[in-house]
């Protein structure tokens, strides 16, 4: 251990006296309080992987200084914490380390579990839950029953994202740019058969209530809509030239660019093909579709890439002019999205013209270009040409007369689509929560019955990561009885993304301990909504859309009355060091641990919220931390300086000096200012504000010692420390506890009302203001400082010795200059003065 630096407060003994206090005093153990004001304040929780760093830091003591102040403003604060113990780590370093993953998860769970505590987060650790317990994932498997019931969870065979180093399945949220989320392997595509949440069927509520959410940022609300993709446009039915009876369906969202369509595309998988087709076409489409089916959706939809297409003899008849198009399989086109077919419109549609300028294919433009046009497609507004009946109308209006004329001609509708799929959550590896299902050769599929809940995951395995699950080597596991007949069944043995147990904790943290469900209702009706959620941005479309969706299928499972699990959220910035994200790989990680031995878990959090406002990223800077250092320790010294002045100080007179009355206002104004910087996330000037206070203490003490009256000085150093003392809690609490204590307070500060600014203190005296007509004084007027520019104005305008000079003339503009000047300038008076 690094020896504490002698020439510097205690910071030590201090964070170690009042974690223990609080721990043994339970200071932040919580219980509802019906009556009382809740507030429930959330950190994403972590994935136990080994240790915390400096970016879990950030996003704890963001965290905390909202707890901490909340519960000075009087709420029952509920601030848990847990851990979203599966995945796929714990599998992996089994497999390199031979070491058992449940082992691995709950050692790095109690390292985890003490840095926190040597921070002095104020976690309630009654209320801790760690997801791969059977007393949490038992709730998650009834869950999947309750949804295999309604048709929410179901099974289906499909072509889904595989990561070749996680030998696993991937939903789509978890490709980015067409690699692994977790590992960086390229994801390449496979046929497999898994489990599904139908989240699809919530895509018009999600989306909705995108909005309703207006504590959320804008950019995250932004992202989630876009992965919703909701697009408004038309089905309708393409009848095959020669072949009566058959038709190709497409969705558009664009019906009123239907006069341009010059070629129909298929989707390589769709099921009209095999109909299509002659014979002497067949080996030709399956040597087309093995080539795509290489590819990954990914690589299918990328822009920058030639589109590969194959004609097929049959034409397609486009109904708005009656002439034959040729039809195509492309592999730009995909059977997820809407019908699997589109009609192609090069003239409005960018990859439509990459495909048909490199097929030849012709081009009708129909829509008016804009003057001066020399791009490709064109996607913007204009008027309608070469389309006939819809020639002369705009855009929207032609989209709406092209779907009129479908439904008459009874060939298509209006239709809405979604790029949102549903949520694969079939995972084929160890580490997760089983999923509750038996297949019975005479029942089929059928769930577990929830008094055998948990279905709970063997120990006993051998963990090599080839080959699928390891749980089907375990006759044990699966060799079930069906719960429907009772006849030799085999259980499932893929086990669920480990989102979705996060999808649902934070309503477990609200009764952790409950047996007789997922949560008690009861807490759940008092401590829900979350009303400040905090985490990185990178939880955007994954596990904010996923517990959103979760908590409206409980919702209407009957579990709880509730739309949103979050009220407020916000994301923070992460830290980087030397231009990079902390990284073992990198090497610039520093640890939390020699940290706090250096400089106290109070500096690390200053600097941490004073450095940079909290969601932009933080450059680490060691001079930063320095700062932050020096600041606690002039607080320190401050305090042991003055102490003995104002212990026992007098009453503030009635009546104070200038000096006095300026210091207690800067006192007073740092008051409004750190409560407003903190309920508007600005802890970076909220620290600010309290340096500009102990310097404003500084230099009062030493110029009131010989000009002020003793009374007066000890009493305003007095309230001056106690306020500074109060401010500084969020922010650096073992510190603050430490000199509330030796104020002589018997109750931690905690339990200590928030100041609020006195308004009396706040007032300015009046500033005079200069009325000129014309660039001449004509009088002065004595205003509040704060008066507003129209007020100023207005008052100027009808003063008594401004209004002859004005009688004759015309006032041309009034300048302001706030707090000096008001210039009234008449028509005409430039030029003749
Ligand atoms: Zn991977
Ligand atoms: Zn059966």
């Amino acid at each position: 251990m690094i020896p504490e630096r002698s020439d510097h407060y205690p910071f030590r003994a201090i964070e170690t006296k009042w974690q223990r206090v609080w721990e043994e005093t339970g200071l932040f153990r919580v219980r509802e309080e019906p009556g009382r004001p809740k507030f429930y304040c959330l950190e994403m929780f972590p994935y136990p992987s080994g240790r915390i760093h400096m970016g879990h830091v950030r996003n704890y003591a963001i965290g905390d200084a909202v707890t901490r102040y909340k519960r000075m403003r009087g709420y029952n604060v509920l601030h848990p914490m847990g851990w979203d113990a599966f995945g796929l780590p714990a599998e992996n370093a089994a497999i390199e380390n031979g070491v058992h993953p449940a082992v691995w998860t709950y050692e790095n769970i109690e390292t985890m579990k003490s840095q926190m505590k040597a921070l002095g987060i104020s976690y309630d650790w009654d209320r801790e839950v760690a997801t791969c317990d059977p007393e949490y994932y038992r709730w998650e498997q009834l869950i999947f029953v309750r949804m295999f019931e309604r048709g929410l969870a179901y099974r289906k065979s499909a072509r889904v994202n595989w990561c070749p180093g996680c030998q696993t399945v991937l939903a789509n949220e978890q490709v980015e740019a067409g690699r692994c989320w977790r590992c960086d392997s390229e994801v390449v595509p496979r046929e497999i058969e898994g489990w599904y949440f139908k989240i699809t069927a919530y895509a018009e509520e999600l989306l909705e209530w995108c909005d309703r959410l207006t504590g959320w940022p804008e950019r995250v609300l932004t992202m989630q809509r876009n992965w919703i993709g909701r697009s408004e446009g038309a089905e309708f039915d393409l009848p095959v030239a020669g072949r009566p009876g058959l038709a190709v369906r497409v969705f558009t969202t664009r019906p009123d660019t239907s006069f341009g369509m010059t070629y129909v595309v298929l989707a390589p998988e769709h099921p009209l093909v095999d109909q299509l087709v002659d014979a002497d076409e067949r080996a030709g489409v399956a040597a087309f579709r093995a080539e795509v089916a290489r590819q990954s959706e990914i690589e299918r939809l990328a822009t920058d890439r030639p589109k590969r297409g194959l004609r097929l003899r049959a034409q397609a008849v486009n109904p708005f002019t009656g002439a034959t198009v040729p039809l195509y399989l492309a592999d730009y086109v995909l059977m997820g999205y809407g019908t699997g077919a589109i009609m192609a419109v090069p003239g409005e549609d960018q990859r439509d013209w990459d495909f048909a300028v490199a097929h030849g294919l012709p081009i009708i433009e129909t829509v008016r270009r804009p003057e001066g046009w020399s791009g490709e497609a064109y996607t913007g507004d204009g008027v309608k040409i070469n389309s006939g009946f819809l020639d002369g109308l705009t855009v929207a209006q032609a989209k709406r007369r092209a779907i009129d004329w479908l439904v008459a001609q009874g060939i298509g509708e209006a239709k809405v689509n979604y790029r949102l799929r549903d949520w694969g959550i079939s995972r084929q590896r160890y580490w997760g929560a089983p999923i509750p299902i038996v297949y019975c050769p005479r029942c089929g599929t059928v769930p577990e019955r929830p008094e055998n809940l948990p279905v709970v995951l063997p120990e006993d395995v051998q963990i090599t990561g080839k080959g699928g699950s390891p749980l089907a080597d375990v006759p044990a596991f699966v060799n079930a009885p069906c719960p429907r007949c009772g006849g030799p069944g085999r259980r499932e043995t893929d086990t669920m993304d480990t989102f979705v147990e996060s999808s649902w904790y934070f309503l477990r943290f609200c009764s952790p301990r409950h047996q007789g469900g997922l949560a008690e209702p009861g807490a759940v009706h008092y401590w829900m909504p979350v009303d400040q959620y905090t985490g990185g941005i990178e939880h955007a479309i994954l596990h904010l859309l996923y517990a959103r969706f979760y908590t409206k299928v409980l919702r209407d499972l009957g579990y709880f009355k509730l739309d949103e699990p979050f009220r407020n959220l916000f994301t923070q910035g992460m830290v980087i060091k030397d231009g990079a994200k902390m990284s073992k790989s990198k090497g610039n990680v520093v640890s939390p641990d020699d940290f706090i031995a250096t400089y106290g878990a109070d500096t690390g959090r200053v600097f941490e919220l004073f450095m940079a406002p909290p969601e932009k990223d933080l450059e680490w800077s060691d001079q930063g931390v320095e700062g932050a250092f020096r600041f606690l320790n002039r607080v320190w010294r401050f305090f042991q300086a003055h102490r003995a002045d104002v212990a026992d100080a007098p009453p503030r007179p009635a009546t104070l000096s200038p000096a006095g009355r300026a210091f207690r206002r800067t006192v007073h104004e740092t008051v409004r200012r750190v409560t407003t910087d903190i309920e508007e996330f600005r802890f970076n000037t909220a620290i600010s504000a309290l340096h500009e206070l102990v310097n404003a203490m500084h230099a009062f003490a030493a110029e009131s010692l010989d000009r002020t009256p003793g009374g007066e000085r000890a009493s305003l150093l007095g309230e001056a420390i106690e306020v500074l003392v109060l401010l500084l809690a969020p922010f650096a609490p073992h510190l603050a506890e430490e000199l509330w204590a030796q104020l002589g307070h018997a109750e931690s500060v905690f339990r200590a009302t928030w100041p609020s600014a006195d308004p009396g203190a706040l007032e300015r005296e009046a500033v005079q203001v200069v009325v000129q007509v014309d660039g001449r004084v004509r009088t002065r007027l004595l205003v509040p400082p704060e008066i507003e520019d129209e007020h100023l104005r207005r008052e100027a305008l009808a003063d008594a010795k401004v209004r002859p000079w004005l009688a004759a003339r015309e006032v041309d503009r009034v300048v302001v200059v706030p707090g000096r000047l008001v210039n009234i300038v008449t028509r005409g008076a430039e030029r003749a003065g």
